[in-house]
């Protein structure tokens, strides 16, 4: 069996990291790969902080120091196991899993690695399971055609979920967060709106632009109590929440309206290494039609004091597609009707849309005689 040296971060404890010498042996199933570049996750901030997380998916190693870091990187095979089939050494290969691979090499086994799709630049491939996370959640978000989108956090993810959201057809993507750095870079890929939580009321202004019916999908990705709070406050009635940071230490979320007003979540957070695709099987297919019932709220473009971001316009002119040609029990209808007026009362001031069916069905039921 080969044996290699390598040296490899070992984090001893919170802010504690030694460069060690570690040997690795490539067995039967083993495959030995030299690391190219190395991604630093944001879990590996928070492990470096001491927040490690309480039990992990079942291929990590346990959560307690002295701890191995590193699990986004991309290399070449040096050497394969003896049952080892799908890799030959020479091949370049994007790693996702919890290799250790804060690292010149680390062990891996066959379904921990992806190729390189030709041509692609290695320091891109070393990337692989950070975009593959982001482009996970993006595509599994939930968000259909005309739909308001926020993302909190506009971090490597929030930037890519952001991307996702536009080409899925949100009619507006709003992104949330308080370096301008980060605001500038996302209105350059493509977000409507962004808002800074340290200049702007984000609640207030979420309301603003959706004639005060919320958002319909809100994309958590900056990890802080605030944005989650944050978040719950902004989605639409029935609206959707997306989980996608991971959060490794309690959060004290007010979660009264997610019970009010119905709220949906999902947490497309992962691919293999970050866990629920693998470990629960949970692959959603991409929704293709509107929501029925949102289809009357979505916002047509307001009046709002909120311009737009995108290069060259000054106010948010696009429209809903002008004709749809949907079949089955989304038909589009008539034009939409612009929102009703609301009246603001409720939970923070949440504005409630009448609702008139609700009357009709209990006037409607037959009263039973005493
Ligand atoms: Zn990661």
């Amino acid at each position: 069996m080969d044996t290699f040296v390598t040296k490899a971060a070992r984090l001893n404890g919170p802010r504690d990291i030694e460069l060690i010498e570690r040997e690795l042996v490539c067995g039967e199933d083993d495959i030995i790969v030299k690391n190219h570049l190395m991604g630093i996750c944001g879990s590996d901030k928070n492990f470096y902080r001491g927040y490690l997380p309480p039990k992990t998916a079942e291929f990590r190693q346990d959560p307690k120091f002295p701890f191995l870091l590193g699990h986004e990187s991309g290399g070449t095979v040096v050497a394969v196991g003896s049952r080892v089939a799908d890799y030959k050494v020479g091949d370049k290969v994007m790693a996702f899993g919890w290799n250790n691979n804060f690292a010149e090499y680390f062990a891996a086994k066959s379904f921990q690695l992806q190729p390189v799709p030709y041509g692609l630049d290695m320091d891109i491939a070393s990337l692989g399971e950070p975009i593959s996370c982001a482009m996970y959640s993006g595509l599994n978000s939930g968000v259909q055609l005309g739909d308001t989108v926020v993302v909190m956090g506009g971090g490597f993810a929030g930037q890519i979920i952001a991307q996702c959201a536009r080409r899925k057809g949100a009619y507006r993507v709003i992104v949330v967060d308080v370096l301008e750095g980060k605001l500038a870079l996302a209105r350059r890929l493509g977000a409507d709106i962004t808002l800074n939580p340290g200049q702007d009321d984000v609640i207030e202004a979420v309301k603003d632009l959706t004639n005060g019916l919320g958002a319909d999908v809100v994309v958590e990705a900056a990890g802080t109590a605030e944005s989650f709070n944050t978040a719950s406050e902004i989605i639409k009635h029935n609206g959707k929440f997306v989980f996608y940071s991971w959060v490794t230490t309690p959060v004290t979320l007010n979660i009264s309206r997610w019970h009010d007003d119905g709220l949906d979540s999902s947490t497309p957070a992962s691919c293999t290494t970050h866990g629920s695709s693998v470990m629960s099987g949970a692959r959603k297919p991409c929704a293709r039609w509107p929501r029925g019932s949102s289809t009357s709220s979505r916002s047509s473009p307001t009046n709002s004091s909120w311009t737009t971001s995108r290069p060259g316009s000054t106010s948010p002119t696009r429209t809903m597609p002008p004709s749809r040609s949907y079949s089955g029990r989304n038909r589009a209808g008539p034009p939409i009707p612009p929102p009703p007026e609301v009246e603001s009362r409720g939970l923070a001031g949440r504005p409630r849309r009448p609702r008139p069916w609700a009357h009709a069905a209990v006037q409607g039921r037959p009263r039973k005689k005493p």
